[in-house]
């Protein structure tokens, strides 16, 4: 092994193109959230695999495991569009793989091309996001369909600049859906890539806090040469963080480069920092979200105070808009947080006022 100290990249991406070619092998993969902001810190210097043989190795092994357990995804088949893809790598970012299938299924059947869903009211994006959490990205993912429709003639742009340029994608969108869309060979760096590269190579039991330039030269080195295989390398990698070399409990004995691992030879050493959690019971995402539950069960503007009454007292039906009022109601959020939620949701755009009410974007 040797120590790999060299400046490949400027590494201001979280992800980018490595070739321009446009041939279309599929391979979607289940991700989590991206790192998309690089400060000018670096980690510890990696140590690659010291002979091109080594690394063609672990591009097999990591491959070969793949091919034998690669979950069976519809953005993974063969016949899914780069619409389809690129909505999977939106939704897929902070959230799993299990909550995001029904509603991608769904955003499929309802909204199969860009000019289907620009064609309906930002709204409705976020009613039909359910409960995946971060409406914000139905917005943009509207507004990717309206900039796809109207500048790029219906079509996703295989371009990594072009996807670059939609609305809410940034660097790792677009070299996934550039990979995994359009056959690509693009270095795809998302959390669950960056934890195998820090423990397979590097050495740490996690990746830094914030993705840094180092990690991705340590990606652009470790990426196949050979186009198809850099795609299925993306895909194998992120599905080996997504399964086996997971963030609380490894399942090292499973994993097809346990040999070759750099923490486990390093006596598998502990984190140096630890992950924050997501807090949820009584925060302001939570209140949030109650609202936005009234809000998409709404077929009609929601008076303020309905949000901080019960709707037993409204006189609602228990039915309809009055289950998720109900819900939001048994939080008993104080009225301040009541408020911030709701003057939160309009400054971000996922409600607006309308004839004294709250409603989806129109
Ligand atoms: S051996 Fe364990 S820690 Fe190392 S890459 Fe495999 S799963 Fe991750």
């Amino acid at each position: 092994m040797l120590i790999d100290d060299r400046d490949l990249n400027s590494g201001r991406d979280a992800a980018r193109p490595n070739s321009a070619s446009r041939s279309r092998a599929k391979q979607s993969a289940a991700s989590a959230a991206p790192a998309a902001v690089i400060p000018p810190a670096v980690v510890a210097s990696p140590a690659l695999p010291a002979e091109p043989g080594e690394l063609a190795t672990m591009h097999r092994d990591v491959t070969s495991w793949f091919s034998g357990i690669a979950r069976d995804l519809p953005w993974r088949s063969a016949d899914c569009s780069a619409w389809g893809i690129l909505v999977s790598e939106v939704m897929l970012q902070q959230t799993p793989v299990v909550r995001v299938l029904p509603v991608w299924q769904d955003w499929m059947e309802r909204w199969p091309t860009p000019a289907d869903l620009a064609s309906e009211a930002p709204g409705e994006a976020v009613r039909h996001w359910g409960r995946l959490g971060y409406p914000r990205r139905a917005l943009r993912l509207h507004a990717a369909a309206v900039a796809i429709r109207d500048e790029h003639n219906g079509e996703v742009p295989a371009d990594f600049d072009h996807l670059l340029g939609l609305p809410g994608v940034g660097s790792y969108t677009a070299a996934a859906v550039a990979a995994f869309a359009f056959g690509q060979r693009t270095t795809v760096v998302d959390t669950n890539i960056r934890r195998v590269h820090a423990r397979l190579i590097s050495g740490l039991a996690l990746p830094s806090q914030s993705l840094a330039a180092a990690e991705m030269r340590l990606a652009d080195s470790l990426l196949p040469q050979d186009q198809e295989l850099s795609v299925r390398w993306n895909a194998a990698v992120m599905e080996l963080g997504a399964l086996v070399c997971t963030a609380r409990a490894p399942k090292c004995q499973e994993c097809p480069v346990r040999p070759s691992c750099a923490w486990l030879a390093a006596g598998e050493p502990p984190p140096t920092y630890t992950p924050k959690g997501q807090a949820w019971h009584g925060t302001d995402r939570q209140v949030r979200g109650a609202v936005m539950a009234v809000l998409r069960s709404a077929s009609s503007p929601v008076i303020r105070e309905a949000f901080g009454t019960s709707p037993a007292d409204l006189g609602f039906a228990p039915d309809g808009v009055a289950i998720p009022l109900a819900a939001l109601h048994r939080l008993n959020p104080a009225p301040e947080q009541l408020e911030r939620a709701l003057d939160g949701l309009l400054a971000d755009g996922l409600a607006e006022e309308h004839d004294g009410g709250l409603r989806l974007p129109a």
